[in-house]
């Protein structure tokens, strides 16, 4: 599904080169959920950014989906992208000018993926129903990241990246949030790799790693 070996990536700064990753190696199986911590400033954006081929590492390979990155243009890369992987951050990103509804579908759209009975399904399920015609302004915190969710998985993804999801919302929000999330990652046999710091949040996963000084350590949780 997805597989790291040896990735390393570094930054150029006006004192010289960040090296931020340096030999990292990870395998995520299909349907697989997987928490990655750390502390910030350890790397953890960097490494989701380049599993998604929005960044390229300075060695090392990445394999999404049978596709090795390197081989891919940045064409190709969104490509891929748009057909195998969802993405969610702690910024939800909605378009403020698109409806409750077209936010929703706009991914699936983007990728030619989309499903009626299965945005159907994700407005119930996500709480939205009823909603579908308001703007993301006229939603709760929990309500928009309810529906960058949605947007994320409506073209069923095999993978979703999520970068600190509940980072923004106040503890019994981040709760339902990710119950949600959880729930709806185990119903359409998705794979997870959630960022996240809390020991809490990362418990329920299938396993969780810890990035520390640029290298990967499995961490029971
Ligand atoms: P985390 O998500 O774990 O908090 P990041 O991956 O965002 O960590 O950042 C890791 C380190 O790389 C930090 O020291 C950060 O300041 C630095 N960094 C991130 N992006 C850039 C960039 N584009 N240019 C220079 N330094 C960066
Ligand atoms: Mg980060």
């Amino acid at each position: 599904m997805l597989q790291l070996t040896d990735v390393a990536k570094s930054y150029p700064t006006p004192q010289g080169p960040l090296f931020v990753l340096d030999g990292i190696d990870l395998r995520l199986a299909p349907g697989e959920s997987l928490a990655l911590m750390g502390e910030s400033g350890s790397g953890k954006s960097t490494l989701l950014h380049l599993a998604a081929g929005l960044d390229t590492p300075d060695r090392g390979e990445i394999v999404l989906g049978a596709r090795a990155l390197s081989s891919l243009d940045e064409a190709g890369r969104a490509d891929l992208r748009r057909q195998r992987l969802g993405l969610v951050f702690q910024q939800f990103h909605l378009v403020p000018s698109l409806s409750v509804l077209d936010n929703l579908t706009l991914q699936a759209r983007l990728a030619d993926r989309e499903d009626r009975d299965w945005t159907h399904h994700l407005i119930e399920r996500l709480g939205l129903a009823g909603l579908e015609g308001r703007y993301p302004e006229q939603l709760s915190g929990g309500q928009q990241q309810r529906l960058a969710i949605g947007r994320a998985l409506a073209p069923r993804p095999e993978l979703l990246l999520a970068d600190e999801p509940t980072g923004n919302l106040d503890e019994g929000a981040a709760d339902q949030v990710l119950d949600l999330l959880r729930a709806l990652i185990g119903e359409s046999d998705c794979a997870l790799l959630m960022v996240t710091h809390s020991a809490r949040v990362a418990a329920p996963l299938d396993r969780c790693v810890h990035l520390h000084h640029g290298r990967l350590a499995d961490r029971t949780p």
